[in-house]
């Protein structure tokens, strides 16, 4: 074990305009706890420094379960017919977006299946609808769209989207999504930027074929690509899948692409997801919070279709109220000395220069 090499490739990876592949490989492959609490502790650090100590609140409304994709690692794939399917009215959507905004939290994520009957100009209504009636920001994640779309909901004043790309190896991504194409999701995440909305990306750990190059390569891509929001999930395997036989992602692995995108990226908002939340006894969120993440998705879809949003099971936080859910985020920031913050948390892009000096010198005295 090298500490002293560790800091010399984390300083590197922080500095570097673009980082070096095997730089990113070697800090994935690190296998001592030791190395890794360092890892963790730099990232953590950046995070301090570039988003600082609080943790950003994103309510989350899963408004359909509809998808006409057979992504091999999603329950929602339209091939699992065990699945009761939902599309929630108009009223249910704007209830749920009051209770986010009574609970005191400024971004509504609005989040579905690619539902073949989503009508664009309906969700552009109900857009203004929650624009005219609440201050809040709106980010929508309902998949692949044309252009047009795009820029009518982005007109009709939603602030951010969610894409995550899952992996940017494109063979892996092929074998994952037999009726997708890598070069349309690119395009759309493309377009999104274009369009000017805060950009979501994020990628799947665990995936079967995925390699610790790819990861590294997915890392790049998001410092290339400039996002402004980052998600790293974990794969869990659904029984009404492809990959129901594939071994569950390995948390330890997702923790580390959480620390290494957080010092490449350097300020990107960075939820600590539900997936990392829901395996094992313990809700490991707040062990990526404590890896470089800086957001939290209370979920308020309503409580009888929560269950039925299952892209994998177990999902944590499927039976709680919404004053429970606040009270227990709230304390969950602070056991690690973290406070919420009640904001819209929109991303100001990099700080100046002197920062990042500031940032390389601190680790080399560390
Ligand atoms: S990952 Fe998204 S697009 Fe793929 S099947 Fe699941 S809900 Fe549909």
């Amino acid at each position: 074990m090298n500490i002293k090499m560790l800091h010399t490739v984390i300083d590197r990876v922080f500095s570097a305009d673009l980082p070096d592949c095997a730089d990113i490989e070697y800090l994935l492959s690190l296998e001592h706890d030791r190395e890794i609490t360092v890892l963790f502790d730099c990232a953590d650090m950046v995070r301090k420094e570039f988003v600082g100590d609080e943790i950003l609140l994103r309510g989350l409304v899963e408004f359909s379960n509809y998808c006409r994709n057979t992504c091999f690692y999603c329950g929602l794939n339209k091939n699992n017919k065990q699945l009761q399917r939902y599309r929630l009215t108009d009223d249910q959507i704007m209830s749920a977006v009051k209770e986010i905004a009574d609970a005191k939290i400024k971004t509504v994520v609005l989040q579905s299946g690619e539902d073949d009957d989503l009508d664009a100009f309906w969700l552009k209504k109900l857009i203004e609808q929650i624009k005219t009636n609440f201050d809040i920001a709106v980010t929508l994640s309902v998949g692949e769209r044309s252009y047009e779309d795009y820029k009518l909901w982005r007109q009709a004043g939603v602030d951010r989207y969610l894409l995550k790309i899952e992996t940017t190896d494109r063979e892996l991504y092929q074998s994952l999504h037999s009726q997708r194409s890598f070069e349309n999701r690119l395009k759309c995440s493309r377009n999104l930027k274009k369009l000017d909305y805060q950009n979501g990306s994020g990628c799947l750990v665990g995936l079967k074929g995925q390699t610790i190059k790819s990861l590294a390569e997915d890392i790049i891509f998001f410092k290339k690509e400039n996002f402004e929001m980052i998600g790293i999930g974990l794969f869990i395997p659904h029984a009404s899948t492809p990959l129901k036989n594939e071994p569950l992602g390995n948390l330890k692995l997702a923790l580390k692409v959480i620390a290494i995108t957080r010092i490449v990226t350097k300020d990107a908002n960075m939820p600590a997801t539900t997936a990392i939340g829901s395996i094992g006894k313990n809700d490991n969120r707040i062990l990526a919070l404590k890896a470089g993440a800086n957001v939290l998705m209370p979920n308020f879809t309503p409580l009888p279709y929560r269950k039925l949003y299952e892209i994998y099971p177990g999902k944590r936080c499927v039976f709680e109220q919404s004053d429970e859910r606040i009270e227990y985020i709230e304390s969950m920031a602070e056991s690690i000395n973290r406070t919420i913050n009640y904001s819209r948390g929109d991303l100001i892009k990099h700080k100046t220069q002197n920062s990042v000096i500031a940032m390389s010198a601190n680790y080399k005295n560390n």
